[in-house]
């Protein structure tokens, strides 16, 4: 598109009345559905103890991160809680960088801002969660980071603020 035809749309856009969501809890999406026992467990402990725990399957001793009733691959039942983190290593992110409205607050969620899976220290299984994108340079996987919890826990992933870069 040569740049007289690129301003030409862009003129013809701005005619156009566009399709704009406004405010917080427009997004708002309300649904129940049950974590299962070892849903809760995962969710209990980082809300009441700022912990993190897994299960260990006791064929592979593979350890899930959050658990799960099953190993997959072995087919049995896994009953070994075991106690992970709270550090973790990162092991791939990508870098948000267009802003988008944040379901959970129906808020525009500021940019640039990472989401990482990360290991936590004793898992096997990948744990994702943001991170704060203050020097793009210094990001790199296989870096340390630990979780920021809320003052205020209700059950939920979103206890977790975010993790943050361990400063060694
Ligand atoms: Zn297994």
């Amino acid at each position: 598109m040569s740049p007289e035809e690129k301003s030409s749309k862009e003129q013809e856009l701005q005619k156009e009345d566009l399709l704009t969501i406004h405010s917080a809890k427009e997004a708002e999406q309300p649904f129940h559905y049950s974590v299962g026992r070892y849903g809760s467990r995962f969710l209990e402990e980082m809300q009441k103890n700022k912990r993190f725990v897994g299960v260990r399957c006791p064929k592979c001793s593979k350890v899930y991160v959050p658990p799960r009733e099953v190993c997959g691959p072995c087919f049995v039942k896994m009953e070994e809680e075991v106690e992970v983190g709270p550090r973790a290593t990162l092991e791939t992110f990508t870098i948000i960088r267009f802003p988008y409205i944040d379901p959970e607050t129906g808020d525009l969620r500021p940019v640039p801002f990472g989401y990482g899976f990360f290991k936590l220290d004793g898992s096997d299984t990948l744990f994702q969660h943001y991170f704060p994108i203050d020097d793009e340079s210094k990001i790199k996987i296989g870096l340390k980071f630990e979780p920021i919890w809320k003052e205020e826990r209700v059950g939920s992933v979103r206890d977790i603020e975010q993790f943050v870069l361990v400063e060694d």
